[in-house]
């Protein structure tokens, strides 16, 4: 599966990350990606720039090397309502926005609590998708948030790093991989790279849609013009 957008992407912006946008791009171009979203972390998160950072977006190229570059952010959510750190005034600029539970913000609650807080996050307009849902630290009703998902025309991530760094993520994958399928949900296969040449690093992660037998039609990165498809249904979405 040759995925021609990374979804989730970290720049020098985000505190705890290695690289520049620039630098970046570059490594995107050298791997054949045709886009790639920067998602830096916000403000919540320690060491992440204030959501104001996020006013410099309308400045920036559309294209960096030959590569798109669609102007994002990851959220994170503060509390077991859903709420995200993040304000409308900057949410708008952006073209795609990532909702995060991370434990360094909100600690993991029960199953209900955390469920709660991942579909009051999916209420939010502008949210597109939930960070690495595999997370086994934060117990979900898998079947109640693709549902919401579903309701919602929401994504949900197939994180590789995620399933690098936190045991466990694979089996729960397996889980609502099958559920994606069922009800509909398009899936974005992201890096959630920290570092230039980890861009478009996606080997675990493709490797478990295989395993899955998960349909490439609902893969909404897999072109670049899929992608641009999906955000214009955002754009809709935003506008009524
Ligand atoms: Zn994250
Ligand atoms: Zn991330």
């Amino acid at each position: 599966m040759n995925i021609e957008v990374d979804t989730h992407t970290h720049t020098v912006l985000s505190g705890h990350a290695h690289s520049t946008l620039l630098e970046n791009a570059a490594a995107a171009a050298k791997k054949g990606l045709k886009g790639f979203v920067m998602t830096d972390h916000g403000p919540n998160l320690p060491g992440a720039c204030p959501e104001f950072n996020l006013g410099t977006y309308p400045y920036l190229p559309s294209h960096i090397d030959g590569v798109r570059i669609f102007a994002g952010v990851e959220t994170n959510i503060i509390d077991y309502d859903g709420t995200i750190d993040v304000s409308e005034n900057y949410l708008k600029l952006t073209d795609y926005a990532i909702a995060g539970l991370h434990e360094i913000v909100l600690q993991s609650g029960t199953k209900s609590q955390n469920t709660n807080a991942v579909m009051g996050a999916f209420e939010n307009p502008y949210v597109d998708i939930i960070a690495h849902p595999d997370n086994p630290s934060y117990e979900l009703d898998y079947e109640a948030v693709v549902k919401k998902a579903a309701r919602l025309n929401k994504l949900f991530e197939v994180n590789d790093h995620s399933f690098v760094y936190r045991e466990g993520g694979l089996a729960n994958a397996a889980v609502f991989l099958p559920l994606c399928r069922k009800y509909g949900v398009r899936v974005a296969v992201s890096s959630d790279a920290h570092f230039a040449l980890n861009i478009g690093k996606n080997k675990l992660a493709t490797s478990i849609l295989k395993e899955n037998n998960f349909p490439s039609e609902l893969v909404v990165n897999l072109t670049l013009k899929r992608f641009e498809g999906y955000l214009k249904e955002r754009q809709k979405r935003l506008s009524l």
